[in-house]
């Protein structure tokens, strides 16, 4: 029987080894992680993570061959394929702070590896690394081996959180990419083997390492350009008159361009596509690119202008001020179907709110109030200036109430933001809301999901992203 063992249990590896141990009955697969919660909450009824279909997947599996457990050394030891899905954020000091990737975790793992290992593996990288990480890998396994075989492979993630499961279930691509020597096609091979027991031969793309690693940057930066480019044209629309989703439809049809990730929103969020893009920008300075450098660093500038300007805009529509308004902020995870808020622009806005002295009251169905706290109190790397961190006072915190429903949070509140596109923010009964809010009863959807014109009938002042202002 193959042996996977996985090192990492979170949004990635959790979901990811939960597909392969249902498609791959054959196999036995164990997650391992460090942190004793997580894995016990992942042998519980409550797993760590909310992801759509998950629970289903785990209960069929787990106990038969797929076990999550804090005994790392033991399962990586007997593994033939290991893979290592452990964090990798920005460094936040040091040489490359506020852009490199950090490594310290994928480096302790790789180190532990070499240190259990008595037989040879296979060694994954699905963590989102710099290109190049696995010469770096290389160097810690064999320089430690004992006369272990390593190799290995580049298998980066492309799911997307909220529909993971779907997405690895019919993967768009699986991308494996090995040394081109007879150890690494070996090695290949036998990664293509596990994921052929679901996905389809032409689906299972094989590449040299340097290109499956920098792909998985490339695909993110590419995806949050998407963003970016159709938020730097909804501030165009807003000043032209333009409607943004008539602009989006009309560009999409074009089949060069295609119509999926062209909506307009108050910006990207996530783990992923801020730091993904930070790195390359990083790896491109390293690698005497500046030109190309500052190309991708505007994703994120204009990612940051239209957070900024939503807050303006709303303040602005508000009189000015929002001082010791209720705000009503509807959703704060970084995208619907998940309670991940690494990153989400709602930090951004909710921050640029308090600024201004407004009282909040929060909600979103999948995040706890521990996690919002924790989100509002936390410090932001600035890279462009990165000494100046600015911690949030105690007091302003004290302006922020969460709430376990939209009516509560709407109840006497001046204005409502929407950040989150759930889908029960678009049937709510707004005309109860207008009538237990203050007047004038504002509206600011950062997520374009409401019909505007509905809300305006029930006389809302509304704000959707790029579209024709109210009057
Ligand atoms: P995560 O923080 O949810 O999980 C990482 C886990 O690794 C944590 O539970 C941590 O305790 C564990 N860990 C760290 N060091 C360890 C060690 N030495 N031994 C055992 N466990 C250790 O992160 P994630 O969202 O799952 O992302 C993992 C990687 O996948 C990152 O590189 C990320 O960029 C990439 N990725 C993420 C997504 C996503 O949507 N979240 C998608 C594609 C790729």
């Amino acid at each position: 029987m193959v042996k996977i063992c996985c090192i990492g249990a979170g949004y990635v590896g959790g979901p990811t080894m939960a597909v392969i141990a249902l498609k791959c009955p054959s196999i036995e697969v164990a997650v391992v992680d460090i942190s004793v919660p997580r894995i016990n909450a992942w042998n519980s009824d409550q797993l760590p993570i909310y992801e759509p279909g998950l629970d289903e997947v785990v209960k069929q599996c787990r106990g038969r061959n797929l076990f999550f457990s804090t005994d790392v050394e033991k399962h990586v030891c007997e593994a033939d394929i290991v893979f290592v899905s452990v964090n990798t954020p920005t460094k936040t000091r040091g040489l490359g702070a506020g852009k490199a990737a950090d490594l310290t975790y994928w480096e302790s793992a790789a180190r532990m590896i070499a240190d259990v290992s008595k037989s040879d593996k296979i060694v994954v990288e699905k963590s989102t690394v710099p290109v190049k990480t696995a010469e770096a890998i290389e160097k810690i396994l064999m320089h430690n081996s004992k006369g272990i075989n390593f190799q290995i492979l580049s298998n980066p993630e492309f799911l997307a959180e909220g529909t993971a499961i779907e997405d690895l279930f019919k993967p768009d691509r699986v991308l494996i990419g090995g040394r081109e020597t007879p150890g690494g096609q070996k090695a290949i091979q036998a990664l293509k083997d596990v994921y052929a027991h679901w996905v389809p031969e032409d689906r299972i793309l094989t590449t040299n390492l340097w290109s499956a690693e920098l792909s998985k940057l490339a695909a993110n930066a590419f995806l949050a350009q998407r963003i970016s480019s159709v938020n730097a044209m909804s501030a165009l629309c807003e000043a032209t008159g333009a409607d943004v989703t008539q602009v989006s439809y009309a560009v999409g049809k074009d089949s060069r361009i295609g119509p999926k990730f062209l909506n307009a929103s108050v910006g990207f969020g996530g783990s992923c596509f801020q730091k993904d893009i930070l790195n390359l920008v990083y790896i491109c300075e390293c690698n005497g690119l500046p030109e190309v450098a500052e190309y991708w660093k505007q994703v994120i500038k204009i990612n940051d202008y239209q957070k900024s300007r939503f807050v303006n805009r709303l303040v602005s529509s508000m009189f000015n001020t929002v001082a010791n308004k209720k705000i009503a902020v509807l959703g704060f995870a970084f995208k619907k179907d998940t309670g991940d808020t690494r990153e989400t622009p709602a930090i951004d806005v909710c921050k640029g709110l308090l600024g201004d002295k407004a009282r909040l009251s929060i909600y979103d169905p999948q995040v706890t109030e521990d996690q919002i706290q924790r989100d509002l109190t936390m410090n932001k790397f600035d890279w462009d200036h990165p000494l100046h961190l600015q911690p949030m006072s105690p007091t302003t915190v004290k302006q922020v109430s969460v709430v376990w429903s939209a009516y509560e949070a709407t109840k006497d509140a001046h204005g409502i933001c929407i950040l989150t596109e759930w889908d029960e923010f678009k049937t709510l009964d707004y005309q109860k809301i207008y009538d237990n809010m203050q007047k004038p009863a504002f509206i600011f959807d950062g997520r374009n999901i409401v019909d505007a014109e509905k809300l305006r009938e029930i006389g809302f002042i509304v704000y959707s992203i790029g579209k024709p202002l109210d009057a």
